[in-house]
């Protein structure tokens, strides 16, 4: 290459994505979600990418797959490259961990739920418990042949001062000892969901990550993860969650509709999508 590239400052494109997991169908929020990060992109000229999020193999449906596509599609959201689903990516994930169990960062765990929500001080409502450390530093070498996950070692991380950039909260301190020891490798699969969001938000380029506060807390091992791993850090928006009329956050679970409920009885897409976008649609999200 020749000529002067100093002066010249690289603009980088930009990517963001959606990553449902296919172990139900969508609500207002994942539409929500969706239309967030495919108008941050498209609105600068980016590319807008969608990934299943398919490692958890026994929850997981092919028919949820189609859903997503459909649903998307209905809201008038179209996506750029091939559909990218984790579960044909767990050798990579394998491969992560192996790097990590090498350098001793994770340890195997052989506690069950119920173990751990015993030994657990009482997570708040609907959170999953901190891991309270019971397998670190235990002699695991007569019980490999038992279940266990993979536990990554927060005491041991070398992280330094680490810092991740979100778009409503600025600068944020990464704090992921917080977090506890998370899983790494799952007893059922060679991989959790922190470990595949953080290698694939990397190999696919994804330069915004747009996703619901929900899911600041797992940022903060998601930003550990890139350090360990010698990843790039992306900037992150993290959204309000959409709520209904009592506060309470929209899910199936308290009785809204689902995307594919509306579609099927022939709802507008592109003009609920319009809906979204006027009404709470505008708040929040800065560039
Ligand atoms: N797969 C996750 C979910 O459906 C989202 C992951 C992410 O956006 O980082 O909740």
């Amino acid at each position: 290459m020749t000529g002067d590239m100093g002066s010249t400052p690289v603009r980088q494109a930009i990517v963001t994505r959606f990553a449902p997991s296919p172990t139900g169908r969508l609500h207002l929020g994942h539409a929500w979600s969706a239309i967030r990060a495919y108008d941050f992109a498209r609105a600068r000229g980016g590319r807008f990418l969608l990934r299943i999020e398919d490692i958890d193999t026994t929850r997981s449906r092919p028919e949820h797959v189609e859903t997503i596509l459909a649903d998307l599609a209905w809201l008038g959201l179209s996506w750029d490259g091939p559909v990218i689903f984790q579960s044909e990516r767990m050798a990579l994930y394998a491969d992560a961990v192996e790097r990590l169990k090498a350098r001793r960062l994770v340890y195997p765990c052989f506690c069950t739920r119920a173990d751990i929500a015993a030994a657990s001080v009482a997570a708040p409502h609907g959170s999953e418990p901190v891991y309270p450390g019971t397998c670190r530093g235990s002699d695991a070498s007569g019980r490999m042949g038992e279940p266990h996950c993979w536990r990554l070692d927060m005491a041991a991380a070398p992280s330094g001062p680490l810092v991740w950039h979100d778009a409503t909260a600025g600068q944020v301190a990464c704090d992921a000892f917080a977090q506890g020891d998370v899983v790494i490798a799952r007893k059922d699969v060679a991989a959790s969901y922190h470990l595949a969001v953080t290698i694939d938000d990397a190999s696919q380029d994804v330069t915004d990550v747009v996703r619901g506060v929900d899911l600041f807390a797992a940022t903060h091992v998601h930003r550990l993860l890139q350090a360990l791993l010698c990843l790039p850090t992306p900037r992150y928006h993290h959204h309000p969650l959409l709520t209904g009329a009592d506060g309470e956050r929209l899910a199936k679970r308290h009785g809204a509709p689902t995307l594919a409920a509306m579609r099927e009885r022939g709802d507008d897409g592109r003009a609920l999508a319009d809906r979204l976008r006027a009404g709470i649609g505008n708040r929040g999200l800065r560039s």
